[in-house]
């Protein structure tokens, strides 16, 4: 569609290649608005018009890893499943991945999310990720540089590629016996189906990148590593959960919700007991809940804020009460009690109520004095936040402290990507970042 005039006009060359915003292009939805000044819903769309041919579409700009959104979609609407997946790999090594739980924020910036519910790009790509994988065209002769990577989650998987396909060796470390990092050990099977994950892993692995795994490697570790390769990039995640420091909170039948998701995903589920309390509002809780509730037992989330605060993804939340957990809002945990056997058999919270948004917005919910409540509990699953062993790398590496510069650059050689760089975030912007190191590495060896 044109902006710049009260006529909307299809302009084949200009009207977005995914064809998208033509649902919802005036000139298609009413042919009476073509002639004469209406411009009715040219006012709702115009001002999100591309406003020069320099500009990316809305959606690429949204993408971290700038994926070819208009192409890839208009190669499907072609019927070309493998067309998309070529254009898909361009940018982005974990495709099967990222169909199944990118936080899609190219879909929210679509032209057309103003006026109708915006293709869903996320499901596109995972069916475009189902076709056949390329045999990589790797660069031939002596590997340019050799690079070590520790944490072979999507940061560390990222960079390990994009440095494959620049003509440099990759060797991934981490301290886990399965390469993936959240995408193995925290994310349940039932929202990324493993062999998703492992279509991408081989594809990473079809680089000639190498993987060593189960090393927890200490600073001192990485300190002779960097002796021994041209550059080494720290991708080490936020593995750690946050504690609350709540009386009870090692009580048997008390988990950490991280700790939790790892223990069901790498050995055997936890055996839960009725009913089960989760606290938290995040991705972690959500995901321990459902887990919970695949054990058939009744699951109550409490959460301290109310529902739009929420940060786990609205379609999960969604899904989680058509699994039938119960949700209930505006409440904290102060103490968890001893039952029989030295057992948890209750939380205790509190009521909280919702004061003045502060400078960021948030709306800040304080703890009520008199409004206490008793929830019964056989289990009660914490998950009220993760961090990282930023503080512990900078003092064992000898840095003051973990932050890199806008590349993630650290040192001389050093580099750092992904959760442990930016602190707790998505699967799509760690690979970002661990892409953005091997490309600042690559021009470094370079020049
Ligand atoms: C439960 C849960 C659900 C989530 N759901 C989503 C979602 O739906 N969509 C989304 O976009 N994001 C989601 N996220 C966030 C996403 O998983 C992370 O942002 C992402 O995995 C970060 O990638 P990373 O590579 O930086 O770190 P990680 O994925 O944490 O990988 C780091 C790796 O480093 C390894 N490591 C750590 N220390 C060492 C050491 N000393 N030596 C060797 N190896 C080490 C770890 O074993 C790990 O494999 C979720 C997170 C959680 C916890």
């Amino acid at each position: 569609m044109e902006g710049r005039t009260h006529v909307p006009v299809v302009d084949e060359a200009l009207c977005g290649v995914c064809g998208v915003c033509r649902g919802a292009c005036p000139a298609l939805a009413s042919p009476d608005l073509v002639e004469g000044e209406s411009g009715t819903m040219r006012a709702v769309l115009a001002p999100q018009a591309i406003k020069s041919d320099q500009d990316l579409a809305p959606c690429r700009e949204a993408c971290p890893l700038g994926q070819d959104i208009g192409a890839y979609l208009a190669c499907l609407a072609n019927g070309d499943q493998a067309g998309a997946l070529e254009v898909i790999l361009r940018d982005n090594p974990l495709p099967s991945v990222l169909g199944q739980v990118c936080h899609h924020p190219c879909q929210q910036a679509c032209f057309s999310a103003t006026v109708q519910a915006p293709p869903s790009i996320r499901d596109l790509k995972r069916f475009a990720a189902q076709a056949p994988r390329p045999v990589p065209e790797l660069p031939q002769g002596a590997p340019l540089a050799k690079v070590a990577v520790v944490g072979a989650g999507p940061a560390g998987l990222a960079a390990a590629w994009e440095l494959a396909r620049r003509g440099a060796k990759a060797v991934v470390y981490d301290a886990q016996a399965v390469a993936g990092g959240m995408l193995a050990w925290a994310i349940p099977d039932f929202r990324l189906p493993r062999q998703d994950l492992q279509r991408d892993l081989d594809y990473v692995a079809a680089h000639g990148v190498e993987f060593k795994l189960g090393q927890a490697l200490t600073p001192e570790d990485v300190a002779a590593l960097r002796k021994e390769y041209d550059a080494v990039i720290l991708a080490c995640g936020a593995p750690k959960a946050k504690k609350a420091g709540l009386p009870g909170e090692d009580l048997k039948g008390v988990w950490q919700g991280l700790d939790f998701l790892r223990e069901a995903a790498l050995d055997c589920p936890p055996q839960l007991t009725a009913p089960v309390v989760v606290v938290g509002g995040g991705n972690v809780a959500l995901d321990a809940a459902r887990l919970a509730l695949r054990q058939g037992l009744p699951v109550t989330l409490a959460y301290r804020r109310d529902r739009e605060q929420m940060p786990a993804y609205a379609e999960e939340l969604e899904a989680a009460e058509a699994e039938g957990l119960k949700l209930i809002y505006r409440v904290q945990p102060v103490a968890l009690e001893a039952g029989e056997g030295g057992a948890v058999a209750a939380l205790s919270v509190q009521g909280t109520t919702p004061g003045q948004p502060a400078a960021d917005g948030r709306v800040a919910f304080t703890p009520h004095p008199t409004d206490q409540r008793r929830l019964e509990a056989g289990s009660v699953i914490l998950a009220l936040g993760q961090k990282s062993e930023a503080d512990a790398w900078a003092a064992g590496l000898g840095l003051f402290s973990l932050l890199g510069d806008a590349q993630g650059c650290l040192a001389d050689g050093l580099y750092l990507a992904g959760d442990l760089q930016t602190g707790p975030a998505t699967v799509v912007e760690a690979m970002a970042g661990g892409i953005k190191a091997a490309r600042a590495i690559m021009e470094e060896v370079r020049s």
